[in-house]
């Protein structure tokens, strides 16, 4: 783990806090703050510093001056540097000519509009003038710790929140010469792209921008790709301000619209994209505040993501969410920021950052999680996160030209099948394949979920690496008419109302009884493979035409899976405890887990520490240089107590270990350490 300690000793344990009018408000807010063992504080600091109309330095003097007297860092922020209502130019402009004019979206409009670089520049470089060696600002190796646009994408409505969905963008001349810029780089000349794109343009400024894949899915895919530029590029030039000013070590909070939906494809939000530009990753904590039975497992893949996108070497924080769920008037459920805190810990954050609301309660609550975070982020250095051997597929290439949810939906829950089995997974992009993270990070099985449309470059990749020994899992994509792109595994498409009921491993397979798992995705179809080979069967549909297929192919394999096992396998992403009190509402068929773990095992493959309850979570880490215990975790994401046994491959005792521990047996070939946890708490302990 990359540990983060600010120059001036302390962990990375923050708040974002919007200072009130009221001093003495403020005043009995940060002594709760500091109470409960928050150490800094992510400041907006547009009000203070905007191009236009700031308010008196004197008010943020005595804000710092207030700062001081908490003994308190912070963090500068960048939010909320341009009004749509004041700066009609900087609006997001649509296909049919319309604007995106919402006032609500704040720093919302085209980051290529030159506006838009300018005002935020000059907040920074004012705030930096001013400030840059000002003592009360978090610094990790000299460099002054900022983030830069909060939350930026391309938001033209709020479907989150009832409205219409995204729609395609920007058309402004901006966007279009920055597209032309981008089809001219790649093609050098027009004759090049005629013939690829079958168009007779005669110059660059005949080129038309695409509304929608169709007719020509190639340049949709290239516009997309081209929209995904202009935040990072936003970025990288906005934190070259700053480092013109002082050296910073820059950070970007990734929005929170992402990775729900296909329509991120719209927002311009690429997180690896975005993550690049950046020294420190950091994520919202979305999954939760929408929900009251929020999405525990997304909040652990959105940390994947960036480690993913990280590079899977440098830091990222986890966010937390201590204020009520906004959507549905809520309260948190009881022990959910330790919940939070311990997802993040086994998902390998450096630091860690809540929201607050105006409930003081819960910001006392976060004492005791903030607590086991100043004892381990300076510790977990010494470890290192087991290392991932199963990589899941996320495809912007199908999202974009799919344009439906079965994709992102079914990875979500694959990945919560996978982290209920124990499994420590990569979550890996188009980009990252294309040059060369499966040899180089060795993984044993790529998982596609429901991914229906890959460029031939990445299609090529993907059958290298089964040529030369590696599983493939890919579970059913609907067939999109899209050109070149299409998934490495055909399936049948039977006629409307052949759709199967159910599947089932053949029995002389599935040890321990027939696995039976009825179809829940809308489309299914038998895996199809070259004529003339006969497959292994590991599974059929009701009409007994095979419906999990293992092919061999060179000295690796193919499993295909003619249904969407994510889909097939739950609904929700969140809470075991809503499909046993609303089962009408919520499924979880375990069978279905069973299926992806009987299929991983066939790969040699199975994890070294498992808990024998599902909902509880297993995070392992490994010590490195002289360090040479293993650390376990465990997170009980049940709102009620539980019983479970973790049972360890290897070791011989148990070193230091936390509360909740009720019994440690030797048992052959390693150990068995059983738990008791209450409701959303966790444990850890060391193995040595
Ligand atoms: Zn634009």
């Amino acid at each position: 783990m990359k540990k983060i300690i600010f120059d001036h000793g302390k962990p990375l344990i923050g708040a974002y806090y919007f200072f009130p009018k009221d001093l003495n408000q403020a005043k009995q807010e940060l002594s709760i703050l500091v109470e409960s063992g928050v150490n800094h504080l992510w400041l907006f600091i547009d009000k203070y510093f905007r191009k236009d109309n700031p308010l008196p330095r004197a008010v943020f003097e005595e804000i710092l001056a207030l700062l001081d007297e908490y003994n308190l860092s912070f963090v500068p922020v960048i939010g909320e540097y341009i009004s749509l209502e004041k700066h009609p130019e900087v609006r997001i402009e649509l296909g049919d000519g319309t604007f995106s004019s919402d006032p609500r979206y704040w720093n919302m409009g085209c980051f290529r509009h030159p506006h838009s670089l300018e005002w935020a520049g000059h907040e920074v470089r004012e705030f930096l003038l001013a400030y840059h060696d000002h003592k009360l600002l978090c610094r990790v190796d000299g460099k002054l710790l900022m983030s830069f646009a909060h939350e930026a994408y391309y938001r033209t409505d709020t479907p989150e929140m009832g409205g219409d969905q995204m729609r395609p963008n920007c058309y402004c001349p901006y966007c279009r010469e920055a597209f032309i810029q981008y089809i001219l780089t790649k093609y050098q000349d027009v004759a090049k792209y005629n013939r690829t794109h079958q168009t007779a343009i005669k110059n660059w400024q005949d080129l038309k921008l695409p509304r929608d894949p169709r007719p020509d899915p190639l340049l949709w895919v290239e516009f997309i790709q081209n929209h995904a530029e202009a935040i990072p590029n936003f970025l990288r030039s906005l934190i070259a301000v700053a480092n013109e000013v002082t050296p910073v070590f820059s950070t970007h909070e990734c929005n929170d619209f992402y990775p729900g939906s296909w329509q991120t494809t719209l927002t311009g939000n690429d997180i690896w994209k975005m993550a690049a530009e950046t020294d420190l990753g950091h994520e919202d904590m979305y999954p939760l505040e929408f929900d009251q039975q929020y999405q525990i497992y997304i909040y652990g893949l959105l940390k994947d993501i960036m480690h993913s996108a990280m590079g899977f070497s440098r830091p990222y924080t986890g966010n937390g969410q201590a204020f009520t769920p906004w959507v549905i008037k809520a309260r948190l459920p009881k022990n959910s920021l330790h919940e939070q805190v311990y997802t993040s810990l086994i998902h390998g954050v450096s630091g860690f950052v809540w929201w607050l609301g105006q409930d003081y309660q819960l910001w006392r609550e976060m004492k005791a999680p903030n607590e086991l975070l100043e004892w381990w982020l300076p510790r977990l250095a010494e470890f290192e996160p087991e290392r991932a051997r199963i990589a899941l597929l996320y495809s912007y290439t199908t999202m974009t030209l799919a344009q439906n949810d079965e994709h992102p939906m079914d990875l979500q829950l694959l990945y919560m099948a996978l982290r209920q089995l124990g499994i420590p997974v990569d979550i890996i992009t188009e980009a990252q394949i294309n040059s060369g993270v499966l040899e180089e990070r060795d993984y044993r099985v790529l998982l596609l979920p429901a991914v229906s449309a890959l460029s031939k470059e990445t299609r090529d990749q993907l059958i290298m690496y089964v040529t030369k020994g590696g599983t493939l899992l890919a579970d059913y994509a609907a067939e999109i008419s899209v050109g070149e792109f299409c998934s490495v595994v055909e399936f049948s498409r039977g006629e409307p109302g052949e759709r199967p009921r159910f599947y089932r491993t053949r029995s002389d397979l599935s040890s321990g009884g027939e696995l039976f798992i009825p179809v829940e995705s809308a489309r299914a179809g038998q895996p199809l493979f070259d004529s003339g080979h006969n497959g292994r069967i590991w599974a059929e549909f009701d009409s007994g035409v095979p419906a999990v297929v293992e092919w061999p192919v060179g000295r690796g394999r193919i499993i295909g899976i003619g249904s969407m096992l994510g889909i097939d396998f739950s609904n929700f992403p969140g809470h075991l405890h809503l499909n046993k009190m609303f089962p009408f509402l919520i499924r979880m068929r375990d069978d279905a887990r069973k299926l992806l773990a009987l299929l991983l095992e066939s790969c040699g493959w199975r994890p070294e520490i498992v808990s024998n309850r599902p909902e509880v979570e297993i995070g392992v880490f490994h010590g490195r240089g002289e360090q040479k215990s293993r650390l376990c975790w465990a997170v009980n994401h049940l709102p009620m107590s539980t019983n479970c046994t973790v049972s360890i491959r290897g070791g011989t005792e148990m070193g230091s270990a936390s509360g909740f521990i009720t019994k440690v047996e030797k048992v052959d070939g390693g150990l068995r350490v059983d738990l008791e946890l209450p409701e959303l708490s966790g444990a850890w302990f060391e193995i040595l």
